[in-house]
Parts: C-alpha cells; sequence; structure tokens
C-alpha cells in the first residue's frame, strides 16, 4: 500500500480546513477510505476526493483553499 501523508481525524484532505467530525457525518460529508475515515467542508470536495483519493494522500500534496 502507498505511503500515505499525516492527515488530522478533522482535516479535509482536499483544502485542508478543519471540519467539524460531527457535523460532517451528518452531513453525508463523511467517508471512509483505505481503512480511516475523511471529512470534508463541502461537495466539492467529497467528489474531488472521491474521484482519485491517492491524488490527496500522497506524501507531497499540499492542501489548499
Ligand atoms: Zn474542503
Amino acid at each position: 500500500m502507498a505511503e500515505h501523508r499525516a492527515v488530522a481525524p478533522d482535516e479535509d484532505p482536499v483544502c485542508g480546513m478543519k471540519v467539524d467530525v460531527a457535523e460532517a457525518r451528518k452531513k453525508g460529508l463523511a467517508r471512509d477510505h483505505a481503512g480511516r475515515e475523511y471529512v470534508f467542508c463541502g461537495k466539492g470536495c467529497l467528489l474531488e476526493f472521491g474521484e482519485d483519493p491517492e491524488t490527496f494522500l500522497t506524501e507531497g500534496y499540499v492542501a489548499e483553499m
């Protein structure tokens, strides 16, 4: 399995925003990938992540808004 960079449990891996995990789950903005849960600030980031999760988890990817 590829090395994943460190993403905090409450961090949106796409844009780097801090996310309220409970809120995200309620809104359907949480998603399981590679054995853990990732949360997103909005549908845009969720969809981007869904298209190619590894892009955002690769060591060296810099989350930007
Ligand atoms: Zn985001």
